[in-house]
Formats: C-alpha cells, sequence, structure tokens
C-alpha cells in the first residue's frame, strides 16, 4: 500500500505511522485521515505489531482538521461537500472525525502518540486518542475554536484529560498549555528534549512491547472499561450532538459566511495563527 500524506513503518515490534504534511503542519485532511485509518487497519493484521507511535513529521504534531476545503479555499472533496446541509455536515464530521478518532482510542494495541510543536484543536483530539503521549519541551496544547463559535471539537477529551475546572478555563479561553504544565496536568506522560523525541518514544515503546500482547491489551481494555464506567463514552455522545446543535446556530453560520469572504487563504491561515479559527471546525 502506498500512503501519500503519511509514513507507515515496522520496525519489531512497533508500527510507527507518521503524519507527513509538515508543509501543512500536519492539518488532517480527508486523504491523511482516510491513510490513518487504513494504516491502523495494518497494525492491528500484522501480529509482529505490539504497540503503535503516532507521530507527525516537521516542526509540528498536528494543526488540526485541515480548513482550506472547509472555507473555500481549495476544492472540496466529496466529504466537504457534504458539508452544505446539516445532515451532511453531521455525516461527515460522525463518519471521519468521530468514529475515526473513537476508532484509535479503541484500538486494541497500546498506541503512544509522539508530540512537539503545535498540537491545536483536533490535533490535540487525535493525541489524546492515544494511550500515551510523549511531548517534547516545545510541544503545545490549544483548543481556542470556541471563540470563533465551535463547541469544542467533536470528541470533547478536556474534562478527562485535564479535569473539570481546568477544562472550562482551557476551553473558554483558549489558551496554550506548554508542555511542563502539560505534565503536571497529567496531559502527557514524560517531556523529553525535542531532538531526543523519537528516541525517547521508541525507548518507552520498547518497553511497552515486553509485556506479553493479550496482557497489554486486557489491561488497556479494563482501564478503559474504568472511563467507561464513569460515562465518558455516554458524554462523548452527548457533545457530539450538542457540538451539531452548536454548528447549526445562526451565530456559527454567520460566522462561517464571513470565513468563506475571506479573499486569501494567508487571511486565513493568519487568523488561525492568533488562534481564531473557522466556526465550522
Ligand atoms: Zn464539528
Amino acid at each position: 500500500m502506498t500512503f501519500e500524506t503519511i509514513l507507515y513503518e515496522v520496525d519489531g515490534a512497533i508500527a510507527t505511522m507518521t503524519m507527513n504534511r509538515p508543509e501543512a503542519a500536519n492539518a488532517q485532511d480527508s486523504r491523511l485521515i482516510d491513510e490513518l485509518d487504513a494504516a491502523f487497519d495494518l497494525a492491528d493484521a500484522d501480529d509482529a505489531v505490539r504497540v503503535v507511535i503516532l507521530a507527525g513529521a516537521g516542526k509540528h504534531f498536528s494543526a488540526g482538521h485541515d480548513l482550506k476545503a472547509i472555507v473555500g479555499q481549495a476544492e472540496a472533496d466529496e466529504w466537504v461537500k457534504l458539508r452544505e446541509t446539516p445532515e451532511g455536515k453531521f455525516h461527515h464530521e460522525k463518519v471521519m472525525y468521530y468514529d475515526r478518532n473513537k476508532r484509535i482510542h479503541d484500538f486494541r494495541k497500546p498506541t503512544i502518540a509522539s508530540v512537539q510543536g503545535s498540537c491545536v484543536a483536533a490535533g490535540l483530539m487525535l493525541a489524546c486518542m492515544c494511550d500515551l503521549i510523549v511531548a517534547a519541551d516545545d510541544a503545545q496544547f490549544s483548543n481556542p475554536v470556541l471563540k470563533m463559535t465551535g463547541a469544542g471539537v467533536e470528541l470533547l477529551v478536556e474534562p478527562w484529560e485535564l479535569g473539570i475546572r481546568k477544562a472550562k478555563e482551557f476551553l473558554w479561553t483558549g489558551e496554550t498549555i506548554d508542555a511542563h504544565e502539560a505534565w503536571r496536568l497529567g496531559l502527557v506522560n514524560r517531556v523529553v528534549p525535542r531532538k531526543e523525541l523519537t528516541a525517547r518514544t521508541r525507548e518507552l515503546a520498547d518497553r511497552v512491547a515486553l509485556v506479553p500482547p493479550i496482557t497489554a491489551q486486557v489491561v488497556k481494555d479494563t482501564i478503559n472499561y474504568t472511563a467507561e464506567l464513569m460515562g465518558k463514552s455516554d458524554s462523548w455522545k452527548y457533545h457530539f450532538m450538542a457540538h451539531h446543535w452548536t454548528h447549526n446556530t445562526q451565530t456559527a453560520l454567520s460566522a462561517l459566511e464571513t470565513r468563506k469572504k475571506k479573499s486569501t487563504m494567508k487571511e486565513v491561515l493568519a487568523d488561525r495563527d492568533k488562534g481564531d479559527l473557522p466556526g465550522d471546525r
């Protein structure tokens, strides 16, 4: 299988999936989302693979969902075209965002995200789908979508990752959490020097790979079940419906129209750099 937007490599017991759109800060377009899903199929089917590492090439882990097609700055694919109606928007996000991320969360083998630079919005959601997170000391976590009307992203990871009170502050202010604060809050397992990120993530993966696969998988499942007893999946289903109700408010639709009128991608990206994202995330 040939991939265009990711790299997939198996070395010993470890499969490494690397998002490979560094020129776009690994923004997730439909192709990248599909290719990641296919890579998880490969890792699932390969008995040699005991642990999966999810990484991003270049300076940043991921800037979130790719906005170009969604704000009309690039040709929309069939998924993005669906977004013209509320029901199409729901279907797009259910299949491409919600289900694809949940699949990674529930993946039977242990997963480790290796995060550097910006880890924003849907990039944060993706990292949080992994069992463990190793952060480079330059990692920056943020989800600044609320000021542009988005009710978070599709899976509300923040209460589970940061605690209830911090989650509200993080989302309402859109403030960035650096790697050390992320470690203090329990969002990441380890903080390592940027230049050691790949090697240190691999060291951790090798260590996890020493556990017999069935044992590692059973323990993952039972720990995740603990979160299920606390209502994790049910709370995510509730949030997804609320998220979609908010997508279709007059406030959100007006904000989206304003975005579509912006003449250049540069303007949109400048807004994104300011943390001012389109309302259709
Ligand atoms: Zn959305």
